[in-house]
């Protein structure tokens, strides 16, 4: 037997049917929010991953030379892709250019549970604008759209990187030794993050300061405790969010988001029943224009785990939009079989979904067959009702069966 490549998926129709529903969802809301689509190539130059996220990436990607002998790797995420698209040809565009995206991903790692080797993302950015309110409208965004999913239960987290960098800068690190320091805190390693404070000559007392800044987890309150300039900016996007009506969001001054180019406001949304792999949402504000060639422009932008979201909301027992077959049609002879075509087709023409025997089995085989395929009615077509231009709609769920006339049909199925 063939098989499929590791950490990758194939999709049954129920799965399918689950994902386009999700994914339909999704699109609407983000177009409520006045963001527009965007795709971009599913390959880029490897060298567009690695200006943004380093070389280290590399390791991680489907990265390869093709027979031109390019460098070229699979996209392990749409950031930069929508970055170096708005460079090269929408800087012309009115701001702020409020774009989203839905696709696949690929990187290279080890596959479990809600991780996988192909995944799909969904996600926005919002150019051309660095204030509270603008923030806010792209958590508001990434909120609704799992709010519409149907999931109840996750939790939105939102730090600000400036915080942390600014206790780091004064206990004596600079923007350069403190990036691996804040990759350290990100993963939640604090006692590797102790140690690489340490050997930058950090006092025991900054350290633990610096510890005690990620522990800030909880009501918005807790920002009262805090000064500075980041937090009267979180405070501020706070009261964006609540005119917002979004309620069951929290400070989390430890989610640092591992990557350098991260300059302010940071979220994370995790969906606690999905356990290691609880993370279905990760963005935050930054700047990368500048990174590919064009002025810098301020954004804001996330990345929502298609994938993971579907597993969440299967913990929950929701499974997103099962569209059931409206109709079912059923010929009783050879003569009617063609009746049967002609109704189908025009079932299908009114937008009613329906589908006909194409086996020609009996009637009671057609009728659990119906059954087994989820039909609502199942429409039968026989002589002696054809004779009185009619056909019997039988209820699947019910048993009821009722005369209904041919023309009347399509009204009566609706
Ligand atoms: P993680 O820490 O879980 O690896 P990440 O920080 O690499 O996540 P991002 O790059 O921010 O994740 O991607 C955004 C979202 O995409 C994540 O929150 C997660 O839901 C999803 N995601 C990331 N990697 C995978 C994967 N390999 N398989 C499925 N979903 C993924
Ligand atoms: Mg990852």
């Amino acid at each position: 037997m063939s098989q499929r490549p590791r950490g990758t998926r194939d999709f049954t129709p129920d799965e399918m049917e689950a994902r386009r529903y999700l994914e339909g969802l999704f699109r609407t809301e983000a177009e409520l929010h006045g963001f527009k689509e965007i795709a971009t190539p599913i390959f880029e130059y490897t060298e567009l991953f690695t200006l943004k996220s380093g070389p280290n990436i590399v390791d991680e990607m489907y990265a390869f030379e093709d027979k031109g002998g390019r460098q070229i790797a699979l996209r392990p995420e749409l950031t930069a892709p929508t970055m170096r698209f708005f460079v090269n040809d929408l800087t012309n565009y009115p701001r702020p250019l409020k774009l989203f995206y839905f696709g696949q991903c690929f990187r290279y790692e080890r596959p479990q549970s809600g991780r996988y080797r192909e995944f799909f993302q969904f996600g926005a950015e919002l150019l051309g604008a660095a204030n509270p309110e603008s923030d806010a409208e792209v958590i508001a965004l990434a909120a609704d759209t799992i709010g519409r999913s149907g999931l109840t239960n996750y939790v939105i987290r939102i730090g600000h990187i400036g915080i942390l960098r600014e206790r780091l800068y004064k206990g004596g690190a600079t923007p350069a030794n403190a990036s691996p320091i804040l990759q350290k805190l990100d993963k939640k390693l604090f006692d590797e993050a102790r140690a690489l404070m340490g050997q930058i000559g950090m006092s025991s007392g900054d350290v633990e300061e610096v510890i005690r800044i990620t522990e800030v987890v909880g009501s918005p309150e807790l920002l009262e405790e805090q000064q500075g300039e980041a937090s009267d900016y979180l405070k501020e996007l706070f009261s964006v969010l609540t005119e917002y009506g979004i309620a069951n969001a929290q400070v989390d001054l430890g989610v640092v988001r591992g990557l350098d180019y991260y300059t302010g406001m940071v979220f994370e949304m995790d969906a606690p029943s999905l356990g290691a792999e609880k993370q279905i949402c990760g963005g935050g504000s930054y700047s990368l224009t500048e990174l590919f060639g064009g002025d810098k422009v301020f954004s804001t932008g996330f990345a929502i785990g298609f994938d993971r979201t579907l597993l969440a909301l299967e913990r929950e027992g929701l499974t997103p939009g099962k569209r059931r077959l409206q109709a079912y049609v059923v010929p009783t002879s050879d003569r009617m079989r063609h009746k049967a075509f002609t109704i189908v087709a025009r079932l299908r023409k009114e937008g009613i979904s329906a589908d006909v025997d194409l086996m020609r089995r009996s009637i009671g085989k057609n009728l659990k067959y119906a059954d087994a395929v989820g039909a609502r009615y199942v429409v039968i077509v026989g002589e002696k009702e054809d004779a009185q231009g009619s056909v019997t709609v039988r209820n699947l769920g019910s048993g009821d069966q009722t005369l209904v006339s041919t023309r009347e049909l399509p009204k009566a199925l609706k």
